[in-house]
C-alpha cells in the first residue's frame, strides 16, 4: 500500500496499487431524562459472559477482540461478535474521518452507527439512524429554506447536541463517546480512532475538484468518479487513548467488512496504529483477520467496489486481500468467491470461505465466530512454524 504523507496528508491516488448484542431483545427502557438504560447486551452480574455464555461456546467468550470498524458493515459484525465474546471484552476502534459539522452540530456517523446498533436502537432496515425516528426538525428546516441534504432524525439530533455541547466544554471525542455508550448501557468499548481531526477528502476524477466526505457520500450519492483520496490531518493525528493498547492486548484483531478506502484506511493512516499493526509484537499480523466487504465482485451496499477500481485495485476479494496482506495473515471471504482462494493464498494469506452475508443476527454471530476461529488457527500455525 502506498500512503503518501504530505504536510499531514497521507494520500492515496488512483495510481497507487494499494497493495450488541441487543438484537431481538425488547427495546430498552428510556427514562426520558438521559438516564442510564439497561440493554440486552449488558453483562450478567455473575460475570459468566452475558450473551456470550448463551452461545454455547465457553472457549471463545473470554477472548479479547479488537475490531477496526467503519459504520454499517462493522456494526452488523459487532452485534454478532458481542454474542460470541463477552461484550466487555470487545473493543471497536471506529473511523472518524467521516465526521462533519452541520448546523453547528458535530456529527460522527460511524461512531453513532456502532453505538446505536450495540444499544439495539438502530434502524435495522436502513442500517444507520434510530428506529422509529421522526423528521419534524428536517421538515421545519426545509420549510425555512435550510439545507436538508444530510438527513438528521429528531431523536438522533439529541445525540449530536449532547456531543457538540460536551466537545465545546472541552471534553475529548473519546470522553464524549465513552459517556454516550455508558448512557446507553453498552458494555463494549467504543473508541474513536483519534481525538484529533482527520478528514477524508476526495478529488473528483473529472473536474479535479476536492470535496468533503459527506458531500461525496450523501449529497452526490457517491455517483461520481474519484481520482484521489486523502486523509487530511492523519499524518499528525495521534491514536485516541486506549487504541494502541487495545491492539496490543487483543487475542484477535478483526478488520470488519467495512469500506477499505473510506472506513479502514483512515484508521491505518494514523502512524501509531500502522506501526503497532506492523511492529513490535511478533504475533500481531498472525492474530489479525480481515473480512471481505466485497462479495462476487460487488459491495453489498455503497461504493466500495467502484472505489477499488478507481484506486487501481481489482474489484474482487483478491483485490481486498492485496490491501490487507501486510497487516493481516487471514482473510475471511464469501463461499461465492471460493474459486479465488488459490490466488489469495498465492499472495501469502490464509483464507477461509464461509457465508459472509449478515442477513440476520444468526449470520452475524456465525461470521464473528468463524473469523475468530480462523485467526486463532493462524496464530497456532505460526507458533508451530516457529517452534518447528
Ligand atoms: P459505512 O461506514 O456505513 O459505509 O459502513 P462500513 O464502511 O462499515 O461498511 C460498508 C461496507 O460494508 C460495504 O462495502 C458493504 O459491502 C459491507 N457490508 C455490509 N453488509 C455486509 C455483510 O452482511 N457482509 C459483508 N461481507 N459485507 C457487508
Ligand atoms: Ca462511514
Amino acid at each position: 500500500m502506498v500512503v503518501v504523507h504530505t504536510e499531514g496528508h497521507p494520500e492515496l491516488t488512483s495510481k497507487d496499487n494499494i497493495g450488541t448484542g441487543a438484537t431481538g431483545a425488547p427495546a430498552r427502557d428510556r427514562t426520558g431524562s438521559g438516564g442510564v438504560v439497561v440493554r440486552a447486551g449488558a453483562e450478567d452480574t455473575e460475570g459468566t459472559g452475558g450473551q456470550a455464555s448463551t452461545s454455547g461456546d465457553g472457549t471463545l467468550s473470554s477472548l479479547k477482540i479488537t475490531a477496526l470498524a467503519g459504520g454499517v458493515g462493522a456494526a452488523r459484525l459487532l452485534r454478532g461478535m458481542v454474542e460470541v465474546v463477552k461484550p466487555s471484552n470487545v473493543t471497536a476502534i471506529v473511523n472518524t474521518a467521516d465526521d462533519t459539522v452541520l448546523h453547528g452540530l458535530h456529527i460522527s456517523p460511524d461512531l453513532d452507527t456502532i453505538t446505536y446498533t450495540l444499544a439495539g436502537l438502530v434502524d435495522v432496515e436502513r442500517g444507520w439512524g434510530l428506529s422509529g425516528e421522526s423528521w419534524t426538525v428536517m421538515e421545519s428546516l426545509a420549510s425555512l429554506g435550510g439545507d436538508t441534504w444530510f438527513q438528521l432524525g429528531d431523536r438522533d439530533i439529541a445525540t449530536h447536541m449532547l456531543r457538540t455541547d460536551m466537545l465545546n466544554r472541552g471534553m475529548s471525542l473519546s470522553a464524549v463517546t465513552e459517556t454516550l455508550r455508558m448512557r446507553h448501557g453498552i458494555m463494549t468499548r467504543i473508541l474513536p480512532m483519534s481525538d484529533d481531526r482527520v478528514q477524508t477528502r476526495l478529488t473528483l476524477a473529472g473536474s479535479g475538484e476536492e470535496i468533503g466526505f459527506q458531500e461525496y457520500f450523501v449529497k452526490l450519492a457517491h455517483s461520481v468518479e474519484v481520482g484521489k483520496i486523502a486523509y487530511q490531518g492523519a499524518g499528525s493525528a495521534a491514536a485516541a487513548p486506549g487504541v494502541i493498547e487495545a491492539l496490543e492486548d487483543a487475542d484477535v484483531i478483526v478488520i470488519c467488512p467495512s469500506n477499505p478506502f473510506l472506513s479502514i484506511f483512515p484508521i491505518l493512516a494514523l502512524k501509531d496504529v500502522k506501526q503497532a499493526l506492523q511492529g513490535r509484537q511478533a504475533t500481531m499480523k498472525a492474530k489479525t483477520v480481515a473480512i471481505s466487504p466485497i462479495i462476487a465482485g460487488k459491495a453489498l451496499k455503497g461504493p466500495a467496489d467502484r472505489l477499488l477500481v478507481e484506486m487501481g485495485v481489482t474489484a474482487n476479494v483478491a483485490g481486498v486481500a492485496g490491501l490487507y496482506k501486510d497487516i493481516a495473515s487471514t482473510l475471511v471471504m464469501d463461499d461465492q468467491d471460493a474459486r479465488l482462494q488459490d490466488d489469495i493464498e498465492a499472495i501469502g494469506m490464509r483464507c477461509v470461505t464461509t457465508d459472509t452475508i449478515m442477513r440476520d443476527i444468526n449470520a452475524s454471530r456465525a461470521l464473528a465466530r468463524e473469523a475468530i476461529e480462523a485467526a486463532l488457527e493462524t496464530v497456532s500455525l505460526a507458533r508451530r512454524g516457529n517452534n518447528g
